[in-house]
């Protein structure tokens, strides 16, 4: 095992894998932006290195900095949490040039799965279903272009390869609008991701969001945790998320599950992952949308309801233990809800950064609380929103529910705003309640 790993991220991620430190009684690095040194894993940490100023780009997007910083504190391996370098394919073989050991997998790996389109092809000769749509990047000539939309059929969603974080994508309905949004798309895409390769989906009008997470050792042994839903989204960017998702069956668990273990264990998978999907009700059928390579801001749920810490296991499995965990052995139980806490108001959705004057987090049983805020702390306006997540946990939805209302109800955060008003309208909403809302639910009841 290691005895000391530096984690390059900020926020309530970071804490999370001090956390998953401590039990595994691994020494922790933290390295922060020069606004950042308040932060309460920084505070806790064993040691900390300021790697630059607030924008993300010189501070936890600077690769040499971080290396430097490993390289001063002699950390034997670099765990990148979300978002950040986590999907980085450079930085993850910079990591392991530089001698340290990348907590994920392989940059080969990275690489393939975050370019969606060699994504999608790995995964369809894997057998695992995938969305109707171009296999390939999309042409550059116009009228091979309009004959592919046509025959997947409108309405389509051009998609960048190089794409995250719910950018990079346009819903096109008519052959009007097609040529133009492409070199619409395109443009946006270079400029966000430096890459302006295209490919084309069918445009599924009212799916749900349903993802399957994975752990998979270096000995080849490769396990799935169930799924979770994350169709309660705003401009595709996930709100709530739970576990199991509703309405889903053991048979349809077990299949999906399958040929994703089976697509992990073709390319060699190393760490935790999770495979997305968008599920069509009407006709019951999963339909693969991309892989991400990296912890999940909604690991929790699973955690919850498997009693497996997927944290602990990326450690685990970077320092080459094996699983020790069969899939016969992954027993749901339960049911887990999260929802992301923001800073921001919760009607214009604009952010709020500031002071936070008072804090009193929710507590009782089957409540987590991760989050990195403590009164006092001031949330600095230059990164993510997201100041935490509350997690509830029930022997069934509607413990779980009822347990998140009251959690909502008991949450104090003073001298920002917060998206909670928000949660509490959702969780009470009959719709929500039932379960199994589709991906546009949330922007539809805000519309109201
Ligand atoms: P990103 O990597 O940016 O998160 P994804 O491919 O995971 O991109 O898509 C993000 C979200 O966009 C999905 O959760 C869904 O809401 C929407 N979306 C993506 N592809 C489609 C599609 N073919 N039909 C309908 N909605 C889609």
């Amino acid at each position: 095992m290691f005895e000391k790993i530096l984690i390059a991220n900020r926020g309530e991620i970071a804490l999370r894998i001090q956390r998953a430190c401590r039990e595994l009684g691994i020494r922790t690095v933290a390295v922060h932006s020069e606004p950042d040194r308040d932060l309460l894993h920084v505070k806790l940490a064993d040691e900390s290195v300021c790697i630059g100023p607030a924008p993300s780009d010189k501070s936890y997007l600077n690769i040499p900095a971080v290396i430097a910083a490993a390289e001063v504190t002699d950390a034997e391996a670099i765990h990148p949490g979300y978002g950040f370098l986590s999907e980085n394919a450079d930085f993850a073989e910079r990591v392991e040039n530089s001698g340290f050991t990348f907590i994920g997998p392989r940059a080969e790996t990275i690489r393939q799965m975050g370019d969606k389109i060699a994504a999608k092809a790995a995964m369809k000769k894997a057998g695992v279903p995938c969305v109707p749509g171009s296999d390939g990047p999309l042409p550059d000539d116009n009228e091979a272009l309009k004959a592919l939309a046509r025959e997947i059929g409108y309405p389509v969603i051009l998609k960048a390869a190089g794409g995250g974080g719910g950018r990079g994508m346009r819903v096109v309905h008519t052959e009007a609008h097609l040529v133009n949004a492409a070199s619409l798309t395109r443009a946006e895409a270079d400029k966000a991701f430096g890459n302006p390769t295209l490919y084309m989906e069918k445009f599924l009008e009212t799916p749900r969001h349903i993802e399957f997470q994975i752990l998979c050792d270096t000995q080849g042994h490769c396990i799935h945790l169930g799924e979770r839903d994350c169709s309660v989204q705003r401009r595709h960017q996930k709100v709530i998320e739970e576990a199991p998702a509703p309405g889903i069956s053991a048979a349809q668990r077990a299949e999906i599950g399958a040929s994703v273990v089976k697509a992990c264990q073709d390319m060699g998978y190393r760490g935790a992952g999770t495979i997305e999907f968008l599920y069509d009700p009407g006709s019951q059928t999963f339909y693969f949308i991309e892989m991400n390579t990296r912890v999940q801001v909604e690991h929790p749920v699973t955690e919850m309801i498997t009693g497996i810490d997927i944290v602990k296991a990326q450690i685990r499995i970077a320092a080459g233990l094996p699983l020790g965990i069969r899939q016969e052995d992954v027993v749901l139980s339960g049911h887990a809800i999260e929802c992301r806490i923001n800073a921001e108001d919760p009607e214009r959705f604009v952010p709020s950064p500031g002071q936070i004057t008072a804090w009193h987090p929710p507590g009782g049983p089957g409540i987590r609380v991760d989050s990195h805020i403590y009164a006092g702390y001031r949330v600095p306006p230059f990164y993510d929103s997201m100041i935490g997540k509350i997690i509830a946990f029930g022997g069934d939805r509607e413990e779980a529910n009822m347990r998140m209302r009251s959690a909502l109800r008991e949450t104090t955060i003073e001298g920002i705003q917060t998206n909670i008003p928000l949660h509490r309208r959702v969780l009470e909403e009959a719709q929500y309640a039932t379960g199994g809302v589709h991906i546009h639910y949330l922007e539809a009841l805000l519309a109201l």
